[in-house]
């Protein structure tokens, strides 16, 4: 059985989950439910994903008790304000096919638009309506969620960032400590090879013999961060589920911090824009 972390709220989600970004049509809908079939019980979409369709359908195709799974999406750029935020999540909700979300998330802050303050107040509504059962952002700074936390008296349960051994992330996750925010790591393999292939992670998987992936998404685990890989592959999606069967010491977990550079395209929360 996979860990459970407890939200802010006292709701309860796993340790690590599936993202199913660039996962549409019907060979998506397969690897969801591969997903679904190796063990995963958190899954992450987004309105601008266009798949929640797909995410829906997976899980009534799997079989599995809706309840037993945790299901994310996101607020567009484009619908901020508190309204909009109402009619989005309707749409959402209607393209999961699901009488309620596990957890919201505002995908982007968008500070030159200036309106994440009222939509995560419409977030609230929705968890007061039992429509949400958790409400929480995405890319959020410490700035932004100071402001949310300050003019609303809300903390938000989860903040979702782009956290990988490129970009560690220490800072926030102190934050979100301090705070009891849950941090999720987006692109937490880097999405790309060159992490795996570093000879201070193929090292460490080696002496575990364990694969550089899983050493990468066990750095999360005991970071304290859920990551949520993406794969299309059985295989691989198995292979990043098997992460809770050993141990890294924290000079590894140092060692793999210690290849931080830099975000992977830009995605400065100050500054893009996504709607
Ligand atoms: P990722 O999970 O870091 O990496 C995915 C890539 O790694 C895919 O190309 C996948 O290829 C490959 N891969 C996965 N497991 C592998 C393994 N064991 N060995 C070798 N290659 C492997 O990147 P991501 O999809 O960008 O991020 C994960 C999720 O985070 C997304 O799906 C989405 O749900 C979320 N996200 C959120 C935001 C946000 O703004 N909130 C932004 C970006 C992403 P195959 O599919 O071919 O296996």
């Amino acid at each position: 059985m996979i860990p459970m972390k407890t939200l802010n709220d006292g709701n309860q989600l796993p340790a690590l989950g599936f993202g199913t970004y660039k996962l549409n049509g019907e060979d998506g809908i397969r690897s969801i439910v591969s997903a679904l079939e190796a063990g995963y019980r958190l899954l992450d979409t987004a309105l601008n994903y266009e798949n929640e369709k797909e995410v829906g359908e997976a899980i009534r195709r799997s079989g599995i008790p809706r309840e037993e799974i945790f299901v994310t999406t996101k607020l567009p750029g484009r619908h901020h304000g508190f309204d909009e935020t109402l009619l989005s999540f309707e749409e959402s909700r209607m393209n999961l096919g699901l009488d309620y979300v596990d957890l919201y998330l505002i995908h982007w802050p968008l500070p030159r638009i200036d309106k994440y303050v009222e939509t995560f107040k419409a977030m609230i509504t929705l968890r007061e309506e039992g429509l949400a059962r958790s409400v929480g952002v995405s890319n959020f700074t410490e700035e932004h969620l100071k402001r949310v936390i300050d003019e609303i008296g809300v903390t938000p349960a989860v903040n979702q960032i782009e956290l990988h051994p490129r970009f560690p992330q220490g800072a926030m996750r102190e934050f979100h400590a301090r705070h009891d925010i849950v941090t999720e790591s987006w692109s937490p393999l880097a999405r790309g090879n060159e992490v795996r292939d570093e000879p201070v992670v193929t090292a460490i998987a080696e002496k575990h013999a364990v694969t550089p992936t899983q050493v990468v998404l066990r750095w999360h685990v005991q970071l304290g961060a859920i990551p949520i890989p993406k794969s299309s592959t059985p295989e691989r999606q198995r292979e990043n589920f098997d992460v809770f069967g050993f141990e890294l010491s924290q000079d590894e977990i140092a060692s793999v911090s210690s290849l931080e550079s830099a975000r992977l395209w830009g995605g400065d929360p100050e500054t893009n824009e996504e709607f």
